[in-house]
């Protein structure tokens, strides 16, 4: 990802929310699964993973549905209260630390291509990964490049702190 990073701005289908990433995603993927592929509609899902505190939302707050998930818990997608585009899901906790984007949402979807294919037991089989990393489940955690583990570490630490502060004095920007 490159240093001098421009914000990427993004809406859901009415613009009621919107949302600008201030800092690259952690990383971007594809995932394949058959959970994705029903949530999204489509083949696959393309997730910017993004550490909450470099996202903010605009305009109108977004709501959350708990969706079940795979692995018999449940994630949480935000969606616009009005055209109901989904934005993103958040696993475990509507504070969690980092945020599924979808890629799409992005006025430049383009800058963001995935970076590996996960779940691609589950691919449909027309759909050519064109060179990119594949894996069958998801990748292992060290996957990720050195720089976004650390910022992911940052992120969960600045995420707690947030957590033990007074609801009253949370940032409203960052939901
Ligand atoms: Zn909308
Ligand atoms: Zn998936």
């Amino acid at each position: 990802m490159p240093q001098d990073f421009a914000p990427a701005a993004g809406s859901c289908a009415c613009g009621a929310v919107r949302l600008t990433l201030q800092r690259p995603p952690l990383y971007v993927h594809a995932c394949h699964c058959t959970r994705c592929q029903r949530e999204t509609g489509g083949p696959f899902a393309h997730h910017a993973v993004v550490a909450w505190c470099d996202m903010t939302v605009q305009g109108e707050a977004p709501v959350f549905a708990a969706v079940p998930a795979d692995s018999g818990t449940r994630h949480w997608v935000a969606h616009c209260p009005r055209c109901r585009t989904v934005l993103w899901n958040e696993w475990g906790s509507r504070r969690a630390v980092t945020r599924y984007v979808r890629v799409g949402v992005l006025d430049e979807p383009g800058r963001f291509p995935p970076l590996a294919h996960i779940f691609v037991r589950s691919k449909q089989p027309w759909v050519s990964l064109d060179g990119a990393a594949g894996f069958e489940g998801h990748y292992p955690a060290d996957h990720w490049p050195a720089g976004s583990r650390d910022r992911w570490r940052q992120a969960r630490k600045a995420r707690q702190a947030e957590r033990e502060r007074p609801k009253a004095q949370r940032p409203l920007t960052v939901r």
